[in-house]
């Protein structure tokens, strides 16, 4: 019997990326990649949705060796799942309002296509193929541009009364703190994603503090790559190190809040900020039982993904096999 796969695409606030997937092994046997460019626009944001799509099915080459039965695409926005429609999100790009994601997709390849949110098809990921597939009751974490958080229990994702669960992001860490993305005050990511650790080196940079940074990044470049991040704390540079050491320690104060609160076997951690640098998971997973309360402190594993970079599209295309 031919193999089946589902085409999965992650769509977040630095890139669109999508890939084919197996649907019995979760294994990706194609991706496409993009950036986003949040800056341009919605018609723009559409165009290019389309165009990482057809690469990637593109790339696959099943030639008759299987077939792409669905779609599945979790967006860094806010999505209506029954509708098909993104209602807004200002990562992706400022002017969309109730874009027809669903159909503007299905059209274009005539396939099934289910939406959701970028955190949620990172949780699906792991939890059928990744760091969760023993475990029922977990939280997933992810750092990139902003801080997600999706909450499984018993094997099912916790949507909350408004759809809205898991935005561990905008919980407090600093009462009265910095400005938040959202307008409100001391969110945590304002303290650990990378626009925050982002915001922070440019200011520390225009004080005059030196850092390896001043060579590597791009003055024209809204957000410091993690690549960059990377290379600067391979090369020991002091101010990087301390940022992302402030960053890891803020997020450790969100986790361990968090294992006390929800009381989950595991938190996954990934996104951008997570895969590139070793200090912020360091110091978030030493940090997180020291503020938690003993008993779901001594409980807690805080692991990383095991498919990095790839949760979100293997999560997006078992969402679209199993809810198409
Ligand atoms: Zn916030």
């Amino acid at each position: 019997m031919a193999a089946e796969y589902a085409l999965g695409i992650d769509v977040g606030g630095t890139k669109i990326y999508a890939g084919v997937v197996n649907l019995t092994t979760g294994k990706v046997v194609a991706t496409a990649r993009k950036r986003t460019h949040p800056e341009r626009g919605a018609d723009f944001f559409a165009e290019r949705l389309q165009v990482v799509a057809a690469a990637a099915l593109d790339n696959a080459k099943l030639n008759g060796n299987g077939k792409v039965a669905a779609i599945g695409i979790g967006l860094a926005g806010q999505v209506d799942r029954a509708r098909g429609l993104l209602l807004g999100a200002p990562n992706l790009a400022s002017d969309v309002v109730d874009m027809p994601i669903r159909d503007l997709l299905a059209g274009r390849f005539h396939l099934p296509v289910v939406l959701g949110n970028d955190v949620e098809i990172g949780a699906y990921g792991e939890q059928h193929y990744g760091a969760a597939r023993d475990s029922q009751s977990f939280v997933c974490v992810f750092v990139g541009t902003g801080v997600g958080g999706a909450i499984v229990s018993d094997g099912a994702l916790w949507r909350g009364a408004t759809g809205t669960a898991g935005e561990i992001g905008h919980t407090v860490v600093q009462y009265g703190g910095r400005l938040c993305g959202c307008g409100g005050r001391g969110h945590l990511e304002a303290y650990a994603s990378r626009t925050a650790i982002t915001r922070v080196l440019l200011a520390e940079l225009a004080r005059g503090r030196t850092s390896k940074l001043s060579e590597l990044h791009k003055p024209d470049e809204l957000i410091i790559r993690s690549k960059v991040l990377a290379r600067c704390e391979e090369a020991g540079d002091e101010l990087v190190l301390d940022i992302l050491t402030e960053a890891g320690d803020y997020l450790g104060a969100g986790l361990g809040s968090l294992a006390t609160l929800v009381n989950p076997q595991r938190i996954v951690v990934g996104g951008g900020v997570i895969e590139a640098t070793r200090t912020v998971f360091a110091r978030a997973k030493l940090r997180a039982p020291e503020v938690a309360l003993p008993t779901p402190g001594r409980a807690l594993e805080i692991v990383r993904t095991a498919l990095g970079d790839d949760s979100g599209i293997i999560g997006a295309a078992w969402m679209a096999g199993h809810q198409a």
